[in-house]
């Protein structure tokens, strides 16, 4: 049994209206620890146990953090994530809630990585958030779910931060025979490290994030990201922060759920730029979900861009 759940595939009318074409839904926001990442992290999760794994160890104070603890609390290995002083207290609770032990450690993610690092034992297991083809096999399970359905889509609308959910997402087409079809890659403006990689050529590090978007705060995409950005596959689609909170609020309207402003970057481009959209028909666009931000937290950013 794997740990994640099918997730529904809907139509979406507003959408649809919205962007003059069929849009879907993929609600990867529905899975218990509240976004696709325990896809890849569950299956890696899985195979480390059954490689014989004692704790499994994150660094990330996100989802990708919380779907390790969702996946050690299912498989009965203790889990030690490491966040860094600037976690807030809802992620922090979301992970205790799981059962994890959190360490507080640094005052940026790379420190607290350094420690998370320092601490791996024999018999512990280090789950990265993106760069690892175990998660990118659990990812594309999405896909095999859309292609269970026998409707091929025109493209597949994605927010990209590291690139795994790019990557997996890319896989699960090939194996379902649809290696054709296009990804459109969004990111916000200040997390672009796709962007400027696929226009550089270079696999670029940015020196900072500066975007809301804390998930897709990737400062450089994985190896795997870059070279689908070169194959030709994927056009590289940006928005700002504003628009993206703004597609999280017309979202929370349109179809009553909450999501992080990494997903509405997604979003954002169905309600917004349907110059993107022109070529295709039947988007799916990938809900990829999010625990850690609240309404409070959406209304705190809309007033901020107001
Ligand atoms: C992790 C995450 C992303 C970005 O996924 P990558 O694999 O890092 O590209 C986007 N949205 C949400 C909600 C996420 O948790």
């Amino acid at each position: 049994m794997p740990l994640h759940i099918p997730t529904p595939l809907i139509v979406s009318a507003p959408l649809s209206r919205t962007a003059g074409r069929p849009v879907w839904l993929k609600l990867e926001a529905l899975q218990p620890p509240g976004s696709f990442k325990i896809r890849g992290i569950g299956l890696a999760c899985e195979h480390y146990a059954q490689l014989g794994a004692k704790r499994f160890v994150s660094s990330s104070g996100g989802n990708a953090g919380l779907a390790v603890a969702y996946a050690g609390r299912l498989l009965g290995v203790p889990v030690t994530v490491v966040v860094p002083a600037t976690t807030s207290e809802r992620a922090k609770d979301l992970l205790q809630h799981e059962d994890a032990e959190v360490i507080v450690h640094g005052a940026s993610w790379q420190e607290a990585n350094a420690l998370a690092q320092s601490l791996l034992g024999d018999t512990d297991a280090f789950l990265h958030p993106f760069d690892n083809p175990l998660l990118w096999r659990g990812h594309a399970t999405l896909v095999d779910e859309v292609a269970a359905t026998g409707r091929k889509p025109g493209a597949v609308l994605l927010a990209v931060g590291g690139g795994g959910l790019l990557a997996g997402v890319a896989e699960g087409l090939e194996r379902n025979g649809w290696g054709d079809v296009p990804l459109l890659a969004v990111e916000t403006e200040g997390a672009a490290s796709l962007h400027q990689s696929m226009h550089t050529g270079q696999r670029v590090e940015l020196e900072a994030i500066t975007s809301i978007a804390t998930s897709l705060g990737a400062r450089q995409v994985c190896e795997r990201a870059f070279e689908l950005g070169q194959s030709g596959r994927v056009r590289s689609l940006l928005v700002s922060d504003k628009e993206a909170v703004a597609a999280c609020t017309r979202f929370l309207d349109d179809h009553r759920l909450l999501v992080e402003p990494a997903c509405g970057a997604a979003l954002a481009v169905a309600y917004g730029q349907p110059e993107a959209l022109a070529d295709f028909q039947d988007i799916v666009v990938i809900v990829c979900g999010g625990a850690t931000a609240s309404a409070d937290n959406l209304r705190q950013w809309t007033a901020r861009f107001a």
